[in-house]
């Protein structure tokens, strides 16, 4: 048997920080394999919003690494064949304190771009998003929305076909070591590995993982049928400024947080928020819940996803159209948003451990390759 040929880079994991640190490489002409032990993608990855969100974002780490993310996407889009189904974000508001947590938020570098806009001219120009609570809109420019379970099987097949990209599916990576990596299939020798499990938080690298003190959280999603409008932008709504940190961490985030701890306890006790995405064919994609725990149930409750279409509604002033499929998802989750850690020379272990891997990926892909192979690009 031929012997197998020696990379230049191992990646151990084919979502989106797998492959983003595959195209990191390629791009300055490595020679990269992806080793990833399921036969197609099935963990976050093609389980999330596709929502590349920045407007939000938590300000010291991950804003910036959203905004270069967002830019990436938009070229690989192009050159990929993936749809960029919508742009931007219209965050809605329906508490005073909202609002005033929103005009914060526009006084800080984050919302250059941005603007905040007033009931009556949302109603105006987005007549289909009409709950009658709606005081005001925060609408940021900077997102772009991708259907990722297409996106990131056409992502790989592209590295594959356009930087030559060398994929081992269905192999499970047992061990790393620098300068190889033992898998189910035999070893494979690479100058550099980038580890990159998921939620994968007991298979490599478990202790380096526990100091992080990571563990998983569980998400309920839904897609409806096509409610006859199309959205202009992804939806949020209040619930979700206390979820992300770039508005949570502002001071007036306290007066929207006991706000809606006394009239939305059950939504923050199940870590309800909402954001509502737009496929090609009309449906939307809405959540979502967050539940943690090392191994959380793999089940779909009815009382979680009545409060998801119970915000739906207030935000959009109509029932939430019949629900056509519901799945969970889980991914990492710490009290920092990110990790790239280095647990031997020429390896690192990178994890987004807060729900913005699609949004921050390719940053992080760029500075695990930085790291591994120098920082000149
Ligand atoms: C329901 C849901 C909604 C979300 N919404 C958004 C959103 O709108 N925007 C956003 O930015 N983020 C969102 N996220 C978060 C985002 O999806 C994740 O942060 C991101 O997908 C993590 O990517 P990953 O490559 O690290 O993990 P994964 O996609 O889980 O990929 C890890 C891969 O590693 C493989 N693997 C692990 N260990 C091994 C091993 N030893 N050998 C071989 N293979 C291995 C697994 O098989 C898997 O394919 C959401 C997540 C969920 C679950």
């Amino acid at each position: 048997m031929p012997a197998e040929p020696s990379f230049d880079l191992a990646v151990v994991g084919a979502g989106i920080v797998g492959l983003a640190c595959a195209l990191a490489a390629a791009r300055r002409g490595k020679r990269v394999v992806v080793i990833d032990r399921d036969a197609q993608a099935n963990g976050a990855s093609v389980r999330n919003f596709g929502f590349v969100t920045v407007t939000g974002q938590d300000r010291s780490q991950m804003w910036r690494r959203a905004l270069r993310s967002r830019d990436v996407w938009a070229e690989v889009a192009a050159e990929a064949g993936v749809p960029v189904i919508h742009r931007g974000l219209c965050m809605t508001a329906r508490r005073p304190e909202s609002v005033a947590l929103l005009e914060a938020f526009l006084d800080t570098e984050m919302g250059e771009g941005c603007r905040l806009i007033e009931a009556a001219e949302l109603r105006r120009t987005q007549p289909d998003i009409a709950g009658p609570d709606l005081l005001a809109a925060l609408l940021s420019p900077h997102e772009l929305r991708v259907e990722s379970r297409e996106a990131i099987p056409r992502l790989a097949a592209w590295l594959e076909a356009r930087h030559g990209v060398v994929f081992r599916r269905q192999t499970a990576v047992l061990a790393v070591e620098t300068g190889k990596v033992t898998t189910t299939a035999g070893d494979i020798a690479a100058e550099a590995v980038a580890v990159c499990p998921g939620d994968d938080l007991t298979g490599l690298f478990p202790e380096r993982i526990a100091a992080h003190a990571v563990t998983r959280c569980k998400l309920q999603m839904l897609r409806l049928e096509d409610p006859g409008f199309r959205l202009p932008a992804a939806v949020m709504s209040d619930l979700g400024l206390v979820r992300y940190a770039g508005y949570a961490a502002l001071p007036p985030a306290a007066a929207v947080r006991a706000r809606l701890d006394a009239e939305q306890a059950d939504h923050l006790a199940n870590g309800v928020h909402l954001i509502v995405v737009q496929s090609a064919d009309g449906s939307l994609v809405v959540g979502d819940s967050h539940h943690y725990g090392p191994t959380p149930d793999p089940f779909a409750h009815e009382a979680v996803d009545a409060l998801i279409l119970d915000e739906f509604a207030a935000v959009f002033g109509r029932p939430a159209p019949p629900v056509r499929e519901r799945w969970t998802g889980t991914y990492a989750s710490a009290s920092q948003p990110a990790l790239i850690d280095a647990p031997m020379a020429g390896v690192r272990l990178v994890m987004v451990t807060t729900g913005a891997g699609a949004s921050t990926g390719f940053a992080l892909g760029e500075e695990t390759v930085g790291q591994l192979f120098g920082d000149a690009a």
